[in-house]
């Protein structure tokens, strides 16, 4: 994604300044045969290009009617497509995110203007699909880059819609975009959505499974607490921004100690970035080593017999041994007396045992 920034300071929108609760993300395309952002987003930065009919919509609604004799009472978030002279696909935001818009008309639900962030993307001859597919590319990335900002799920219900399903959902204006645009090429709102969620995950650095025992492991570590309600508290905030937290009971100078920590990473700058992403969103986030403790077996655990393996004494077992999970009943040194419900199986050496 290209993203830029241009605030339209003169659309009444912009001027009327509502802010909003976000909750999703409408799409629209801009339903004119022109894919140049300069005919809609204006003053030329020197990568848009001077737009030489001063038509474009950074100005108040006033303006328009006395220039063109039209109003101009709309304004979405962002728009995408070409730079001047094609070179390249970009997207402008031209209003604050959370800013309430002006792109969605209404239904008898109400408005989508109220809490989608909206897009217009900038049609063509609606025939170039290289074209299409490179500014849908660019409106999926910005649309993966705001859920993550405003913690939405893309494959929520309705968190991401196009201009036609919100009309059809009672809060837009009757318009067909963007779909009528992609429909040819076999693009619905779930295949959008889907690709949005891919995007997503593929940023997010990934959580590795546990190695196993012994092993060094970097944690984020976010809080510690003295009182456990703390610190079960302040992990479920964690837990609600998406973050996969828990919490460490240690114990230090005597004291119990709560430490809230976030993934357990074997490579260090996996969890070096997804401390930058706590910092990021505004935790006090640092890595902690940690080695873990390789289990060893104990009264009271769970074992396998491992295949093959006599008793103790060197005795024999039937196979059915191999293939059960036992308890282990009694250990003395490297003797485990193992069983089940509480009735003695066999003893056995603990090198035979594998802890479940
Ligand atoms: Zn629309």
């Amino acid at each position: 994604m290209d993203l830029r920034k241009l605030i339209f300071t003169q659309n009444d929108c912009y001027k009327t300044g509502v802010k909003m609760k976000v909750k999703g993300i409408m799409l629209h395309s801009t339903g004119a045969p022109n894919p140049f952002l300069s005919r809609y987003v204006q003053p030329d930065d020197g990568h848009l290009g001077k737009n030489i009919y001063n038509n474009h919509w950074n100005m108040s609604n006033a303006e328009a009617i006395r220039r063109f004799g039209k109003t101009l009472s709309k304004c979405c978030h962002a728009f995408i497509g070409y730079l001047k002279d094609k070179k390249g696909i970009a997207t402008y935001q031209v209003l604050p995110w959370d800013h309430r818009g002006w792109h969605a008309g209404s239904g008898r639900n109400g408005s989508g203007n109220d809490g989608y962030i909206s897009v217009e993307i900038c049609e063509d001859n609606l025939n170039d699909k290289t074209y299409a597919m490179a500014v849908l590319q660019e409106a999926k990335e910005w649309a993966a880059y705001l859920c993550k900002i405003y913690k939405l799920n893309p494959l929520g219900k309705d968190v991401i819609i196009d201009h036609a399903r919100g009309h059809a959902m009672g809060i837009a204006s009757n318009h067909g975009d963007i779909l009528h645009w992609y429909r040819k090429w076999g693009v619905t709102l779930d295949s959008i959505r889907k690709d949005v969620k891919a995007i997503m995950d593929k940023d997010q650095p990934t959580p590795e499974p546990k190695p196993p025992s012994g092993k060094t492991l970097y944690r984020v570590q976010v809080g510690a607490f003295n009182v456990k309600t703390n610190a079960t508290n302040y992990m479920n905030k964690l837990k609600k921004d998406g973050y996969d937290a828990f919490v460490v009971q240690v114990t230090k100078d005597g004291k119990q100690l709560y430490r809230v920590q976030v993934g357990a990473f074997s490579v260090k700058s996996n969890a070096e970035n997804y401390m930058k992403q706590l910092q990021k969103d505004g935790y006090d986030a640092f890595i902690v080593q940690v080695i873990t403790a390789t289990p060893t077996i104990k009264v009271g655990s769970k074992v396998k017999v491992k295949a093959g393996a006599g008793t103790y004494t060197g005795g024999g077992l039937q196979s059915w041994v191999y293939t059960t999970i036992f308890s282990v009943m009694e250990l003395k040194n490297n003797r485990a007396v193992i069983g089940l419900n509480g009735t003695v199986t066999a003893a056995m050496n603990i090198n035979d045992l594998i802890l479940q």
